[in-house]
Formats: structure tokens, C-alpha cells, sequence
């Protein structure tokens, strides 16, 4: 067998911590619309890297207390130049520093693309919450926020739920951050209850943002959603409530999927029952009124609306030809290969990017930290008011961008991002 340990005489590839294949897609990505705009050699280089990265590792008592386990976490920030930083926490079994750094990247560019004053940030612990209990989850939290203590704070670094994570872990976050200092700093964090100070609409934030885009494109393209047909892979925080909103707009939903199974319905699912289901089992798994596809089929149903709400690399190389879909509207972050990306072009499916179609998530975050900083709750139509002009604003730039400069969505949309991080890192200059 090859040696794996690399002899001491021989240099570390540059970009070594970071070599993992969601880094590369990210860091192509953003190569691409480099070149494209004519990005300064010395700009693009120090937006290639994270600014700030820590990794802990800390150890995970089981409740039998005959166990215990040392498990990795990390927190990245990416840029520190748009003001504090801002992302989610993923909990999942594969999680490690290239996949954290690659969120934390696109996280930067969607905060400029939405004229948010964040900049990107990710974090992550590597386990399966699903094995782990309440109790267990709890002291996870509480110890990883211990970890990454002095990175966060709500002028700092401000985390948010992801992948594997909800509102009652942002509670524990905060509840430990505020242990630490000795009052309550609810605007530690955002996706929180609504009791301690969470935004209303925060949760279906990210579905919802989605759906508005759906229409805009839909609207663009001259398809009618009411006699549309949709398809969405993932059933968690974003992909059931993108499902419920798009079916509000009269789309049949042929088929939803989650980590147990996929569902296929082509006279459409009663979404009320499958949420009934899910509610009372935890899954898609065991539902009667459908039949099962797998993950991969669900990718290739012909429909007018595909949403991949779940894992990255879903769309590939391998899969792209076979993707009968119009409007792929991205819930997830990266699930797209940049070889898929180029298939897709020259078959004309409209992409709504990952950087564009889950920014209402952030955005609402943004929202939830402004009224936490001022003190006062907006109600929840005034939310949704603002993420609409906010998303529709976001999506007819990069579209002009996209149709001015003949440019697919997605590198339009990280232009108007990179463009903007650019401009304020030569405002500020370079220290010393
Ligand atoms: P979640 O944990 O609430 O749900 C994830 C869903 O994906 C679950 O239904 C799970 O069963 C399913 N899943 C997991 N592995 C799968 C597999 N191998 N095949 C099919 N389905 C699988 O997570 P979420 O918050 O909905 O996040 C989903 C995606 O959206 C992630 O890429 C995340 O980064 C992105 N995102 C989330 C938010 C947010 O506000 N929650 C914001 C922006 C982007």
C-alpha cells in the first residue's frame, strides 16, 4: 500500500488544508467569474483563502457515561472586510474544513450579492445528530460554543442553524455564550425561538426566499405555476417548505425525498399527509399514499421545477444529461458540479444558483440581528415584504448581469458579489 504520510523533506501543497473536492468547486467557481471580470491578480488571490479558520476538537460524553468520544468541529471566517461575519452550523458525519471553508465563501458572496455588511462565515461539527439523544445534542452545543467562544459575538461572527441543526440548538448556543458573559445576548445568534428573540419567518425564510424566485424566473421564462409541475430532494428546514409554498402557487409536487426514500406521485402528493407522516415517524420512509424512488431517480423526473434542498453534488457530470427539469432552483448550497453547470447551459435549463436562491435564509437572519440589536420586533408580513424587494432586486440584477454580459446565472451572481467585496477590500486598503 502507498505511504500516505508525506516525508518530511517535501513542501505541503499550497492550498493543502483545504483539498477537498467542495473547496475546488468553490474556488473554481469563484476562478471563473475572476477571469470573467478582470479581477486584480493580488485581489483574487486574497479572496481565495479564508481569512480566519479554527479547528477543536472536544470530547462527547454519552448519557451512560461509559463513553466517550472525541469529535472535530470547526469555524471559518472567510472575509472580514464587509463587517461581522456571518453563517450557519452544520452538524453531519462527513463535515470537515474544506466543506466549512467552501459554505464560508459562498456565504460572502451572498451577503454582497443581498447588500448585506457581513461577510462569510461557516461552522461544523463532524457527527450524526441523528444518533445522538436530546441530552447528548445539548452538551455537543454547549461544549463546541465553549470551543469557538472568543471567534463568535454579535459584533463578531454571528452563527445561524444549518445542515443538522435548528432553533433549539441556536437556544442552547446562545443560552451558553450569555452564561459566559453574564447576560442575555440573543443577537449572539439567529434562527433562535421566536421567544428569545427569533425573527418570525425566520424558518420558512430560506424556502420561502426560494419560491420567490421560482416566480420571478417562471414569470422570465413564461411558465405558468399553477399548471407547473415540481420536484424536491430533501425534506428538512428548507425543502418541506419550499414544497408547501410552491404547491400554494398551484404546482402539482410529483415527488419529495429525504435521507430514508423518495416519494412519487404523478397526480401530485397530498403534501398534509406526508407532513403528518414525517411528523409522527421522523421520515419520509413507510408513507403509503406514493410510490418509493431513490434519490438518484427523483433527480431525473421530467418537471418544470427541480429543487435540490438536501446534500451537495447531487447534479454532476455523471447525471446532467438526464436532468429533464426548466427551472433548477438551488435550496442547497453546492449542489451542482461546474461540469453539470456547462451541461445544463447548452441544454437551457435556468439555474437559480445556491448563492442567489438560498440567500433569503441569510437575509432574514439579517433581519432577526437588526431587530435584536434595536430592540424591536417587526411583524411578519413587514419580513416577507422586505425579503421579496430584497430577492427580486437581487434576482433582476443578476439576470441583466446574466443577459448583458451573456454569462449563466451563476457566475453572474457571484460577480455582483465578488465585485462588491472587491471594492470595499480597496476602500480599505492593506494593513500596514
Ligand atoms: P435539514 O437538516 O433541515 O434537512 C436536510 C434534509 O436533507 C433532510 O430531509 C434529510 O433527510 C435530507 N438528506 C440528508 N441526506 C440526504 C441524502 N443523502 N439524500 C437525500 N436527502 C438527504 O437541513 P436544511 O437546513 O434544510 O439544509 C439543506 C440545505 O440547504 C443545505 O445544503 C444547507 O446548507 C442549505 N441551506 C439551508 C439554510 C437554512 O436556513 N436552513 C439556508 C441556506 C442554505
Amino acid at each position: 500500500m502507498e505511504n500516505a504520510i508525506r516525508p518530511f523533506d517535501q513542501p505541503l501543497e499550497p492550498r493543502a488544508e483545504w483539498d477537498t473536492p467542495m473547496f475546488h468547486l468553490a474556488q473554481e467557481q469563484f476562478l471563473q467569474a475572476a477571469e470573467f471580470m478582470g479581477l486584480d491578480e493580488n485581489l483574487r488571490d486574497r479572496l481565495m483563502y479564508p481569512q480566519r479558520t479554527m479547528i477543536v476538537s472536544f470530547p462527547c460524553r454519552r448519557d451512560d457515561y461509559s463513553e466517550v468520544e472525541t469529535v472535530f468541529g470547526y469555524r471559518v471566517q472567510h472575509i472580514l472586510t464587509m463587517g461581522p461575519t456571518k453563517g450557519g452550523i452544520r452538524y453531519h458525519h462527513d463535515v470537515n474544513l474544506g466543506e466549512v471553508s467552501a459554505l464560508a465563501m459562498w456565504m460572502t458572496w451572498k451577503c454582497a450579492l443581498m447588500h448585506l455588511p457581513f461577510g462569510g462565515a461557516k461552522g461544523g461539527v463532524r457527527i450524526d445528530p441523528s444518533k445522538l439523544s436530546r441530552a447528548e445534542l445539548q452538551r455537543l452545543t454547549r461544549r463546541y460554543t465553549l470551543e469557538i467562544f472568543n471567534m463568535i459575538g454579535p459584533d463578531k461572527d454571528i452563527p445561524a442553524p444549518d445542515m443538522g441543526t435548528n432553533a433549539q440548538v441556536m437556544a442552547w448556543l446562545m443560552d451558553t455564550y450569555s452564561a459566559q458573559v453574564g447576560h442575555a445576548v440573543n443577537e449572539v445568534v439567529t434562527g433562535k425561538p421566536v421567544v428569545l428573540g427569533g425573527a418570525l419567518g425566520r424558518e420558512e425564510a430560506t424556502g420561502r426566499g426560494l419560491i420567490y424566485l421560482v416566480k420571478e424566473a417562471a414569470d422570465h421564462l413564461g411558465i405558468d405555476l399553477q399548471h407547473a409541475t415540481g420536484v424536491v430532494q430533501g425534506f428538512g428546514n428548507v425543502g418541506r417548505h419550499a414544497a408547501n409554498l410552491l404547491a400554494e402557487h398551484g404546482t402539482r409536487i410529483l415527488a419529495v425525498s429525504d435521507v430514508s426514500t423518495g416519494l412519487y406521485n404523478p397526480q401530485g402528493l397530498n403534501l398534509a399527509s406526508v407532513h403528518e407522516h414525517v411528523e409522527a415517524t421522523g421520515y419520509l420512509k413507510g408513507y403509503s399514499g406514493a410510490e418509493e424512488v431513490s434519490n438518484a431517480e427523483l433527480l431525473e423526473l421530467k418537471c418544470d421545477v427541480l429543487i435540490p434542498a438536501a446534500l451537495q453534488n447531487q447534479i454532476t457530470g455523471d447525471n446532467a444529461e438526464r436532468i429533464r427539469c426548466r427551472i433548477l432552483a438551488e435550496g442547497a448550497n453546492g449542489p451542482t458540479s461546474l461540469e453539470a453547470d456547462s451541461i445544463l447551459d447548452e441544454r437551457g435549463v435556468f439555474v437559480i444558483p445556491d448563492v442567489l436562491g438560498n440567500a433569503g435564509g441569510v437575509t432574514v437572519s439579517y433581519f432577526e440581528w437588526v431587530q435584536n440589536t434595536q430592540e424591536f420586533a417587526w411583524s411578519l408580513d413587514e419580513t416577507n415584504a422586505r425579503l421579496h424587494r430584497m430577492l427580486t432586486d437581487a434576482f433582476r440584477r443578476t439576470l441583466l448581469r446574466s443577459q448583458r454580459d451573456g454569462i449563466n446565472m451563476r457566475t453572474a451572481a457571484l460577480i455582483e458579489g465578488i465585485q462588491r467585496v472587491a471594492e470595499a477590500k480597496l476602500q480599505r486598503g492593506v494593513f500596514p
